[in-house]
């Protein structure tokens, strides 16, 4: 009897040990992850969406390429952006009276200036329905408004740790089916109303604050003393909001105390932001092109979302996913591998505002929305991958209701076991790109990733390098790498689900 050495052979999979040998050579003893982690984070900044810093990131993303000799290196065009772009040039916040004390703080996107440094009274607005805005009407001229929050008042300290690891017991439980209920509703009911009158509350303040002429507006977020980022519903060409800044829960907090114990606030703030016009959503794209005369024309795609928020310099969301699926190209190049299939990594725009990036991209390439009808290119494209949960490792891979791809994935990873990267479940996980592939029809994932510190880096200033664990991020490149150069070398294309058609989709894909 033949026997292939380092080949494994199941049913259909066939599992390459020594290109596994060699890709975790690579990835260990050759990482280029510090250098990646440092030039996606400190040296280009954070990367809003339309912003500067956006452009910085994607042309280090694209030299970043060419120097590792992927091919076909381009910034391609996926969208056009509504709200605009955006920069943050200058922000100072302190509280002057009934002393001083600086502020940690963040303008919000698409917010306005203040007219230069601004010295006012801080008032408390106290606004639990549209009637109770009557008694501020000329009252707000030029003032500085604290915006109403029950955050503070009923905040409680936390005795969760801020990172973990997922142990065997929850990454079982991870893997449990849960049913939708009856009517495919989720147990507790999202309450729609609710949350629009809240939006038609906040909507009725605005166009108040706006009118009445108040200086600036200020939103209580997040706790440790950080501010979180977030964004205003501009449109552009609208004309500019009030200046908005998002402050801690501790500094929100102290000050909505005093006004309520009657201690005059006030405060100094100066803001200066800059819109451009007409701003476009980019993608940054590079790969490794396929050897095979028929299967060098399908896909494997690797994906992270490359945009920030403008706090801290999106390190963990989601740098730490565009440098994973770099690192994993690269280990590939580096190996002079020939795979049959074209492996392409793609750093999507754009994805914070509403996977923007690789919706366009599917839209672009694959699917056309419009009609509901496939591009030529879908037929050939296999397996899209994307990470953004964060820093951690990964411990296996989210199946997205794909349970004809799980013994694929089970014979894949088998050789990861001893990294713990074994978990395979048929759930789905939202909220990023891999749905954009997901809704086209096409089979896209997302790992299972061990949640360090997710909620308090998350989409704050606190998001640097320092949130980085590269020792987790280099097993994740070596794992992507292999999982890619695998499925770039099947037979066939990765298993798709079968085409079933539903009454209705929600308009919200992530
Ligand atoms: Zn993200």
């Amino acid at each position: 009897m033949l026997m292939m050495p380092f080949l494994l052979l199941s049913q259909t999979e066939k599992v390459d040990l020594e290109i596994i040998y060699k890709i975790k050579q690579e990835g260990n003893n050759n990482s280029k992850m510090e250098e990646l982690a440092f030039g996606l984070t400190d040296l280009t900044g954070s990367r809003l969406t339309g912003s500067p810093g956006g452009d910085r990131g994607n042309e280090w993303a694209k030299k970043k390429m060419e120097e590792f000799g992927f091919q076909n290196v381009r910034i391609e065009e996926a969208a056009d952006f509504s709200r605009g772009g955006w920069d943050n040039l200058k922000t100072y916040a302190a509280m002057t009276a009934p002393y001083y004390v600086n502020f940690a703080c963040l303008p919000v996107a698409w917010t306005g200036s203040t007219n230069g440094l601004v010295r006012s009274e801080v008032i408390l607005l106290d606004v639990r329905s549209e009637s109770d805005l009557e008694k501020y009407r000329g009252k707000l001229n030029g003032k500085i408004i604290l915006m109403p929050s029950a955050a503070s008042a009923s905040h409680e300290i936390s005795f969760e740790p801020l990172a973990t690891r997922y142990n065997k017991g929850q990454l079982d439980e991870i893997t449990l089916e849960s049913p939708p209920a009856l009517g495919g509703r989720a147990a507790q009911p999202f309450d729609m109303a609710a949350m629009m009158a809240q939006r038609q509350l906040r909507t009725k303040i605005s166009e108040m604050l706006k009118s009445e002429g108040a200086s600036v507006i200020l939103n209580n977020s997040g706790i440790y003393n950080i501010p979180r980022a977030s964004g205003a519903m501009y449109s552009s060409g609208e004309s500019e909001p009030v200046a908005e800044l998002n402050i801690p829960m501790e500094a929100h907090g102290r000050m909505e105390r005093l006004i309520r114990n009657d201690v005059k606030v006030e405060m100094e703030v100066e803001i200066l932001n800059k819109f451009f016009p007409n701003p476009k959503i980019y993608n940054v794209i590079g790969e490794i092109p396929g050897t095979d005369k028929v299967l060098k024309n399908e896909i494997v795609l690797l994906g992270a979302h490359i945009d920030s928020w403008h706090g801290g310099t999106g390190a963990a969301d989601n740098a730490s996913g565009c440098i994973v699926m770099m690192e994993a190209l690269r280990i590939l190049k580096s190996l002079n591998v020939a795979p049959r299939r074209t492996i392409r990594v793609a750093l999507w725009g754009g994805e914070e505002q509403g996977l923007n990036g690789s919706r366009g991209y599917v839209e672009k390439h694959l699917y056309n929305h419009a009609t509901n009808t496939n591009r030529p290119d879908h037929d050939r494209f296999s397996v899209y991958f994307n990470m953004d949960n964060g820093t951690g490792r990964y411990r296996g891979i989210y199946l997205q209701q794909n349970e004809m791809a799980r013994p694929v994935f089970e014979e894949l990873l088998k050789p990861f076991e001893s990294l713990q990267c074994n978990t395979i479940t048929i759930k789905n996980t939202g909220g990023t790109d891999h749905l954009s592939f997901d809704r086209a029809g096409l089979p896209g994932f997302q790992f299972i990733q061990d949640p360090i510190e997710y909620g308090r880096g998350y989409h704050t200033s606190m998001d640097t390098y320092e949130r980085l664990i590269l020792s987790d991020l280099r097993i994740n490149a070596i794992i992507t790498a292999s999982l890619a150069y695998h499925a770039a070398m099947r037979n066939e294309k990765f298993p798709r689900k079968p085409v079933m058609t539903f009454p209705e989709r929600s308009p919200f894909p992530w």
